[in-house]
């Protein structure tokens, strides 16, 4: 009988180990300004087309011209699909939020499928809110010039006391002179003189209102006219609609989004704060930021699911929805209806479908380099080639996988460059989706609770 020998400081080492997960790679979509897919570039690698189409949508969602429109990402198994959605995730902006979702999650004994659907939709529409503050009488306000309205060479925040409109345009002026004589920079804070004009800077710590008071006391602030010198005093947050529906919800309040359980949520209480927050954007309180929801493996959702889907993109607040399926032509879930990638025909009819194809050896290659510098792993020129070889035999997530294996290998043998040795010694230790296809075959009836059609011979 083998003993197992891992000692308790290697396990302790594990627990100190940083864990990399299988997308840690991905930095981006890898794109050029024209939006052309870069060779390698942000952990990504060939897929250009499947790159490229993600990046054209993503355009559309950063520039907020559409709302409620599906991709689907259809191909192979292990093409990049869930790849290319982490590579859009990232490259968003940070307050766009992204939500992924494994489409079997939706089913939980806690919350209705629909409601699960809804709730990641909702955190999936930012709401960024802009408080404006008051300006009070006497108070330091923060003046950005715009250099597009003024033709000064930089931007900068000028702040000055005053509550007289002609001080703040006199001297506002005086600031965008002193800024195309590069007198003074971006986000300096300067004083000027109201009588000779002369601009002191005070250094960018400037802020103590003891030290504003030692300014003089005659200058004082209103907004700018004119629009050329516009107030500053905004504060801009992004939230979910998810988040200020738990927040309001009087059952679960916000201490809900601690604890992540956020329960049902009453339709009432969501129209009211669609309501809301329509009335805050006639008011220019609040933008909303649509972002993106990442259905995984979305064929695993079922008809009730779909039909679902389909009216909640018509929704002036959905977000953009990327699907992922691995599947060809296969029973949509609650019916005995086949279509293509399990998908219903009238929301395949909806989506614009981006395919994704098996990678050439030479993507895959790079793809393991990439991998290897990820984990942290010194792979020998012979195996890099022999990996590459098993990648195009079996899949590429597979390989991936070998990576990892065949490092422990290696560290048991006391060397740190992973060998060809290292690698056979990991294929023979974990079989490959074809190779557990053979091994099923060969154990055919000895295995418990096969399927009895599949062991009598006569499935289809
Ligand atoms: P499945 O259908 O099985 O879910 P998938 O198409 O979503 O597969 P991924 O999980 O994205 O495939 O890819 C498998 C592995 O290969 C992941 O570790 C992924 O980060 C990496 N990978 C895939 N495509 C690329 C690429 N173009 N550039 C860099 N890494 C990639």
């Amino acid at each position: 009988m083998a003993t197992i020998s891992t000692s308790t400081s290697e396990l302790r080492d594990i627990t100190k180990m940083e864990r990399i997960g299988a997308h840690s790679h991905i930095r981006g979509l890898g794109l050029d300004a024209k939006l052309e897919p870069r060779q390698n570039s942000e952990g990504m690698v060939g897929q250009g087309k499947a790159r490229k189409a993600a990046g054209i949508y993503l355009k559309m969602v950063k520039e907020a011209r559409i709302a409620g429109r599906a991709i689907l990402m259809a191909g192979p198994p292990s093409t990049g699909k869930t790849a290319i959605a982490m590579g859009m995730a990232q490259s968003l902006g940070s307050d766009v939020p992204f939500t992924a979702l494994a489409a079997s999650e939706v089913f939980s004994l806690a919350m209705s499928k629909t409601e699960a659907l809804t709730q990641a939709f909702r955190r999936s529409i930012g709401v960024r809110i802009k408080e404006e503050t008051e300006i009070i009488e006497g108070e330091v306000v923060e003046i950005q010039i715009d250099r597009s309205l003024t033709g000064a060479t930089k931007t900068g925040k000028l702040t000055i006391k005053t509550t007289d409109m002609e001080t703040v345009y006199d001297l506002g002026t005086k600031m965008i002179d002193a800024l195309s004589k590069e007198k003074v920079s971006a986000g300096d804070i300067v004083s000027i003189d109201k009588a000779s004009g002369k601009i002191t800077k005070l250094g960018r710590s400037f802020a103590r209102s003891r030290d504003y008071d030692a300014m003089g006391a005659d200058t004082k602030f209103v907004q700018c006219p004119e629009g050329e010198l516009q107030k500053r005093k905004e504060v801009v947050h992004t939230v979910s609609l998810h988040e200020i529906d738990v927040i309001n919800s009087r059952t679960q309040g916000f201490l809900a989004l601690f604890a992540g359980d956020t329960g049902e949520i009453k339709p009432e209480l969501r129209a009211q704060i669609n309501t809301k927050v329509n009335e805050w954007r006639e008011e220019g309180k609040a933008e909303i930021v649509p972002g993106v929801l990442f259905i995984d493996e979305v064929h695993m959702l079922d008809i009730e699911c779909f039909s679902f889907l389909n009216r909640a993109l018509e929704n002036e607040l959905a977000p953009l929805v990327v699907m992922a399926s691995n599947r060809g032509t296969s029973r949509v879930r609650g019916t005995n209806v086949r279509s293509p990638h399990g998908l219903p025909v009238d929301l395949l009819d909806r989506v614009l479908i981006v395919t994704t194809a098996p990678y050439a050896p030479e993507d895959i290659e790079q793809i393991i380099k990439i991998r290897c510098t990820e984990e942290d792993v010194a792979l020998a020129p012979d195996a890099l080639n022999i990996l590459t070889t098993m990648a195009t035999q079996t899949t590429l997530r597979y390989a991936l996988n070998l990576i990892s294996c065949a490092h422990v290998v290696a560290k048991k043998r006391k060397v740190e460059v992973v060998a060809v040795e290292d690698l056979r010694r990991a294929y023979a230790y974990f079989l490959d989706e074809k190779r557990s296809v053979q091994f099923l075959k060969e154990q055919q009836g000895a295995l418990i609770f096969e399927d009895a059609e599949e062991v009598t011979g006569s499935g289809t």
